[in-house]
């Protein structure tokens, strides 16, 4: 029996992130670069393999798409032009749309938590920020102390800001899949 290989993961993430992961042929030289290897359980070419195999269970629940920290290194030593930090974002959304258990679900939280505030604000917002990821992470009273010192000192503000077309901002989110839910 012939073994074909599952080509969707690769399509899928094409079409979101315009991508050729094919175009791949594993020189490694997005891993030697990479600031964050070290702590990764998979290193970015076994990524970009990983995506050619179609393993998309694995990759969902991997720590690396998580820990990638969007520097573009690999992105820029890349001979072949493949935009690998696209590609880990586009996986990144992938599993949180997939509901797969993350690979480091407190980073997968505070994604979920910054991006969902933008959507509805338009801006970055430290007290929607914290509610949202202290109610996602259950850990509601953790740094309080910390939380008290930086609002006396007003580094934190209790009002969001808001920009003015708030449902434009929604509709950039709605027209771009992958955008949070
Ligand atoms: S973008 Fe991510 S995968 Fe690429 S070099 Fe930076 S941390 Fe590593
Ligand atoms: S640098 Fe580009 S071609 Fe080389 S392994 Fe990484 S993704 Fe593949």
């Amino acid at each position: 029996m012939i073994n074909t290989v599952n080509r969707e993961l690769e399509k899928a993430l094409e079409q979101r992130t315009g991508q050729k992961v094919r175009d791949c042929y594993q020189c490694k030289k997005c891993s030697a670069g990479c600031p964050i290897a070290f702590a990764m359980d998979l290193v970015p070419h076994e990524v970009m393999k990983m995506v050619q195999y179609g393993q998309e269970r694995r990759l969902m629940r991997s720590s690396t798409i998580w820990l990638c920290a969007s520097c573009e290194t690999c992105t820029t030593r890349c001979p072949n032009e493949i935009d690998i930090a696209a590609v880990m974002d586009g996986l990144r959304q992938m599993a949180l749309e997939a509901g797969e258990s993350l690979g480091e679900p407190e980073v997968g939280m505070f994604h979920k938590s910054f991006l969902g505030g933008i959507k509805y604000t338009g801006k970055t917002n430290e007290p929607i920020l914290i509610g949202a990821y202290k109610t996602l992470s259950r850990r509601l009273f953790d740094d309080l102390g910390l939380g008290a010192v930086m609002l006396a000192r007003r580094k934190i503000k209790i009002l969001p800001r808001v920009v003015k077309d708030r449902a434009g901002m929604r509709r950039i989110f709605d027209r771009t899949e992958g955008g949070p839910k």
